[in-house]
């Protein structure tokens, strides 16, 4: 018997938050810097001396680069992808030729076998050339098939699939559905299991990247609780071809003209069952685990454009006078080229320092790729959004008015649209904030969660607050003093008069003050510590701040002993711990003297609408039509735009 086709879920904040649980990887195996910053422990020793990759790494990773550079050279027209909205076919089957579909596939598989580091750089190499392709490159291979596969694929799937990702075969992954974005919890695409043992999906799924051409996709659709089927979100390996898959979009944005994004429907299409990954019910854990090393791609391409935008702004900033000297020599000028610099100068330590320790597999970087996602996107934003300052009127002009009129096609405003995609998707800053203080307040919800748990019986909590007392006797007293007060302490980090080691100490004594405000938050809000958005974001960026400041100090230090511009990343590193410093100050202050109480009030105003007032005398050109569309199951009546290439 097959089971009857699911009912769209509707689905409470509460429910909601138990399917973000449930997918969360519980178990910590490896030690993680990270968490125990949270803790208020600073394990320097996880991070420094900075880990560095084996020559053979090395050897194998420049070389694909300058291959990779060389064709981005010669092949690519950035312009051209800008202006038409596509990457034209000719230069996705070069990058095929070249191998770059397979960077991070196994040479077993037909792969190049990059390791993380050399991955990373390569897509911020090529992202320079043209975002779009890096975005291509990346959904294929950071949350395409490979990574899943190579994670939890069988012998037998990998076998098959991998060699096809390495060579000919793009990509997509597909969770986003009309009515699904950052809450899993309402998917509706369904994966009905049949008689003969495969499953039949259905629904529709929005915002696919490498949807249009794509060859072969992940898909994540729910299936059914029945006889002998667990149910629950389950991954599924599709090809795009079957019958019954419609492309019925391809979307357009504010940025990333070129990527191939698109609706794709999906109306009784037949899965072996031999496709699924996993078990039944793993589909979300898959893609978070997935994501923990996949979210580095995009703080790849934050520093590449961290570093283009410092290009020009050095470049133009001197050819441009105005008021009797080159604008770089007004200070208000000058403090954006050195917040570009140092904000490079860390965002690529703690991209280089979180690839590394993945590619070493000693510590658990969940945290610090979440938190390298969420600084990165932040910041790259930022440093954009100063580039088309510092180019005033030509900042907001795109590059094609710029050489239609006979000067130098910048495109600043292109670089400032293509960015801002990255606050949203792979989990939006908001998503992020919660997810990684999940994470960080993990060790007392581990031992005290049952005590704030309404659904706990007072026997639970009685237990809970023994195990909590025992923790809190050993833990709290360790947050009191620490090496960060000494004047002596991580004193190996002064070079060429410059001293890195009051940042460090800095990072010390604030992940404990981090710590300290974390429980007294808890103690004080206790269960209802999950809805306090506004002071669990500013705790996570006191925590990226903290850790990109570490990252900094032990990337100067590693550069320094290589004798690579170790004089210059000093100066980097403190210019940007300083800069840190003082946003880390300014979130101290604002975890408890906010508006946050009086924000939520007027929140309710507006949306009672007691402002509405305050709307008037303006149009509101937006069109008519749904907010959402409806996306139910049912054949196609679009013309498919799928196309393959090559
Ligand atoms: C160019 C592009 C490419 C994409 N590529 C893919 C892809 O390849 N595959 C795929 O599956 N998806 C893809 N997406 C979808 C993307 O991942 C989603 O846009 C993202 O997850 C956010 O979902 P949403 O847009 O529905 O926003 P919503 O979830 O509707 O959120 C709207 C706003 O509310 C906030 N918010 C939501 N919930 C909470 C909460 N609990 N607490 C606080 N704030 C909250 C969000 O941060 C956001 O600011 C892509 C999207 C775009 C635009």
């Amino acid at each position: 018997m097959s089971a009857p086709p699911l009912k769209k879920p509707t689905v409470t904040e509460r429910e909601a938050r138990q399917v973000a649980e449930a997918a969360r990887e519980q178990d910590w195996r490896k030690p993680s810097f990270a968490k125990e910053l949270f803790l208020g422990r600073f394990r320097l020793d996880l991070i420094h001396p900075h880990p560095v990759p084996s020559a053979e790494a090395v050897r194998r990773g420049e070389a694909f680069l300058a291959k990779l550079r060389a064709f981005c050279d010669t092949q690519v027209d950035a312009a051209r992808i800008e202006r038409e909205a596509r990457i034209p076919d000719e230069v996705i089957t070069g990058l095929k030729e070249l191998g770059a579909l397979g960077m991070k596939i196994d040479p077993k598989y037909g792969g190049l076998g990059l390791t993380q580091v050399y991955y990373n750089k390569a897509l911020a190499l090529v992202g320079s050339a043209s975002p779009a392709i890096g975005v291509l490159l990346s959904a294929h291979q950071s949350i395409g098939v490979p990574q899943p596969l190579k994670m939890f694929g069988t012998p037998e799937q990998k076998q098959k699939f991998l060699p096809r990702c390495a060579t000919t075969d793009i990509s997509a992954f597909l969770l986003t559905e009309p009515d699904v974005g950052s809450d899993p919890a309402r998917l509706a695409t369904s994966a009905v299991p049949d008689d003969g043992g495969d499953y039949v999906l259905d629904g529709v799924k929005l915002w696919t990247t490498n949807g249009v051409v794509a060859d072969l996709l992940v898909v994540m659709a729910r299936v059914p609780k029945s006889e002998g089927h667990k149910g629950g979100i389950t991954a599924f390996v599709v090809e795009s071809d079957s019958p019954g898959i419609t492309v019925e979009n391809r979307n357009a944005f504010m940025g990333l003209r070129g990527i191939e994004n698109g609706v794709t429907r999906f109306h009784q299409v037949r899965v072996p069952a031999a496709n699924r990954i996993g078990p039944e019910g793993a589909g979300l854990k898959i893609a978070l685990t997935t994501l923990n090393t996949g979210r580095l791609s995009l703080p790849a391409s934050c520093v590449a454009a961290g570093k283009w935008s410092l290009k020009i702004a050095r470049e133009w900033s001197a050819a441009r006078e105005q008021w009797g000297k080159p604008i770089a020599q007004h200070e208000a000028v000058g403090a954006k080229i050195s917040f570009i610099a140092a904000t490079t100068f860390a965002l690529e330590a703690v991209l280089d320092l979180s690839s590394q320790m993945a590619d070493e597999d000693r510590n658990d970087i969940r945290i610090e790729g979440a938190l390298a996602k969420l600084i990165a996107s932040e910041m790259g934003w930022r440093m954009a959004d100063e580039l088309v300052q510092i180019r005033g009127g030509r900042g907001f002009e795109t590059a094609a008015s710029l050489a239609a009129r006979g000067e130098r096609a910048v495109p600043a405003e292109q670089v400032l649209r293509d960015l801002r995609i990255n606050r949203i998707f792979e989990g939006s800053t908001e998503i992020m904030h919660l997810l990684i203080a999940r994470e960080a307040v993990d060790a007392h919800l581990t031992v005290a969660g049952d005590l704030i748990d309404p659904d706990k019986s007072l026997q639970d909590k009685a237990k809970a607050g023994a195990n909590a007392g025992v923790f809190y006797a050993k833990w709290l007293p360790k947050l009191v003093a620490g090496p960060g007060q000494l004047p002596s302490s991580y004193s190996e980090f002064k070079h060429a008069g410059v001293d890195l080691a009051p940042h460090l100490r800095h990072v010390e004594r604030h992940a404990r003050k981090l710590a300290r405000s974390t429980f007294y938050a808890m103690s004080r809000w206790q269960g209802r510590m999950e809805t306090k958005q506004g002071f669990l974001g500013r705790i996570v960026d006191i925590g990226a701040e903290l850790f990109a400041m570490s990252a900094a100090c032990v990337r100067a230090e590693l550069l320094r002993s290589r004798g690579e511009h170790g004089r210059e990343a000093y100066q980097l590193a403190d210019a940007f711990c300083r800069q840190s410093r003082l946003r880390v100050d300014e979130l101290f202050g604002r975890l408890w003297s906010n508006t946050d109480d009086l924000d939520r009030k007027v929140v309710k105003g507006v949306m009672a609408g007691s402002y509405e007032w305050l709307e008037q005398g303006i149009v509101d050109p937006s069109g008519d039509g749904p907010w959402i569309a409806e996306a139910a199951p049912g054949p196609s009546e679009r013309e498919n735009v799928h196309r393959s290439i090559g």
